[in-house]
């Protein structure tokens, strides 16, 4: 196949065969820094909830339960939008198992 000359010529990316499927991948696995949240802090404004792109903070009964840890790829967002700074982003390897279980 010859070198492409420009992005134009690039071949099509993306979940274009199978849409929707995302939840079916383990896009936690990519994480590298993991968000553990402050549940003194934490006032439930679900911010993080609406910002999240992979839909991993976990809400029940209104509240912001913690993280799924299966989906959540450590973006960071969450901890940027949160209005009450209850988001610290750690380092995988000093995580240990803080914050799993949600
Ligand atoms: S954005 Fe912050 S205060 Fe609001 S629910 Fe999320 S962690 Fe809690
Ligand atoms: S770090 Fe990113 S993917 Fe993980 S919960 Fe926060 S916003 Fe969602």
């Amino acid at each position: 196949m010859p070198e492409p000359k420009g992005w134009k010529e690039l071949p099509i990316g993306g979940i274009i065969d199978s849409p929707g499927s995302a939840r079916d991948l383990e896009t936690g696995a990519w994480r590298a820094r993991r968000p553990i949240v402050d549940k003194d802090k934490c006032t439930s404004c679900l911010q993080c909830w609406m910002f999240c792109p992979d839909m991993a903070v976990v809400v029940q009964a209104d509240k912001m339960r913690g993280f799924d840890l299966y989906h959540c790829k450590g973006c960071g967002i969450c901890a940027k939008i949160c209005p009450a700074d209850a988001i610290a982003m750690v380092a995988e390897a000093e995580a240990g198992t803080e914050g799993e279980g949600g």
